[in-house]
């Protein structure tokens, strides 16, 4: 039974073990000299259970991977307004490192093609900093994140720099425009070494369940976000993360996501997982040719895709009325979100409630969002001012301090 997951996951990366497609990249030398047949997959649920199959511990650069955790960072340090007046939150729809600005303003279109990544890098620590404090300060979120020390791979970053035209002219352009004040050399140096950071699968994959978990690392426990802004970094992902072929990845894997030049893709299943996949070999789009596929193939198995209508919540959720003496037990079932809520609501609303307590029984709902949560306690308030005697039983707390929206609390049943 324990080896189901990754039994599982083996045989998908034996489904495409054989697939050829795409290219090493060269203009990173380290990059050309990776091996072309690694194969890796890692998933890493909200209580911080890994599985994997295939290379989950060779170490390689995070490249473009970095870009949406850097961003997180800044949205952690300076707030959403501060970050939005340097960069904005469009897909470009032009190449990764495309000279691309948007049409009004100055402002790089997101932060996941390298215009924005270099000014976002620039501003962690405050505009002021050197790269090394920087770098150290992306250094030690990034390690944060994956619960281990991560360190920069300084011959990466050496051989990146000696062809980093590319580049050093956006940096060029961002300075002319005023968006940075660095000197070119040190904004792409500084954002050189955050992409050149060395994880692995695993690390990737905890840190990409860290967002999906609304911030809280799900191996350490520390909360390391908050929940607007992993909101706020899934949003961009899912519009910009795969660059040329973000449109394609959401209709066919459906989750945000964001690739690397060094063959990493991370995705995000918001509340369920995080994932990464390795695969070194580069598409025309310049993501990983084989991690397309996998993400594909787990999408489908999975049923993760975020559009799909098969997770239809709560039209069943009241399970059962009975009555015991002078009590009228409600038992309440399944997922209660908005949708859930509504069934309740609407089953509460029309029961002709005899005169005595009446007790909602939460014991078997799977799951509960703020939404049901306020929705349910607030009908319970209404029952208590229509003269009824309230009660739960809610042996996990799953409706936490049972706290109506007037300050009082639901009794437990004694
Ligand atoms: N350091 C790389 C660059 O800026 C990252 C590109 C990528 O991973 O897509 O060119």
């Amino acid at each position: 039974m324990d080896q189901l997951i990754p039994d599982y996951l083996a045989d998908l990366l034996d489904g495409v073990r054989d697939n050829n497609e795409g290219e090493l990249p060269t203009y990173i030398p380290i990059l050309a000299e990776a091996n072309p047949d690694w194969l890796g997959v890692t998933l890493c649920t909200m209580d911080g259970n890994l599985h994997s199959a295939g290379d989950d511990d060779v170490e390689f650069t995070i490249q473009s991977v970095s870009k949406p955790f850097a961003y997180a960072l800044a949205l952690q340090t300076l707030g959403l307004d501060a970050v939005s007046e340097v960069v904005g939150m469009e897909p470009s729809g032009e190449a990764f490192n495309a000279m691309s600005l948007e049409e009004e303003g100055n402002r790089p279109d997101n932060p996941m093609i390298n215009a924005g990544a270099i000014t976002v890098n620039q501003i962690i620590n405050g505009t002021g900093s050197t790269v090394e404090d920087r770098v150290e300060v992306i250094r030690e979120f990034f390690s944060r994140l994956a619960g281990r020390e991560l360190e920069v791979d300084e011959v990466a970053v050496e051989g990146e720099m000696a062809g980093a035209d590319r580049n050093l002219s956006l940096a060029h352009m961002l300075r002319s425009f005023d968006v940075i004040a660095d000197e070119a050399h040190d904004a792409v140096l500084s954002y050189t070494r955050q992409c050149s950071i060395k994880v692995t699968i695993k690390d990737l994959a905890v840190m990409a369940a860290t967002l999906a978990n609304g911030g809280v690392q799900p191996v350490t426990g520390e909360r390391l976000l908050d929940e607007e802004v992993c909101h706020q970094s899934l949003a961009v992902m899912a519009s910009c993360g795969m660059y040329d072929a973000a449109g394609r990845w959401m209709a066919r894997v459906g989750i945000p996501a964001k690739s690397g030049v060094s063959g990493a893709v991370i995705g995000m299943l918001p509340g369920q997982l995080g994932a990464a996949t390795l695969s070194p070999r580069i598409d025309v789009n310049g993501n990983s040719a084989r991690g397309v596929k996998i993400f594909e193939a787990l999408s489908k198995d999975m049923g993760m895709h975020l559009m799909s209508t098969e997770n239809r919540a709560g039209s069943q959720a009241v399970r059962s009325i009975t009555h015991n003496g002078e009590e009228t037990i409600v038992k309440v079932q399944g997922l209660v979100n908005f949708t859930g809520a509504e069934s309740i609501l609407r089953v509460l609303s029309e029961y002709d409630f005899e005169d005595g307590r009446v007790v909602l029984d939460v014991s078997n709902l799977i799951e509960s969002n703020k939404m049901g949560r306020r929705m349910i306690k607030e009908a319970m308030r209404r029952l208590r001012d229509e003269g009824h005697d309230i009660a739960v039983i809610d042996p996990d707390s799953e409706l936490k301090h049972r706290l109506m929206d007037d300050g009082e609390q639901i009794p437990l049943k004694k």
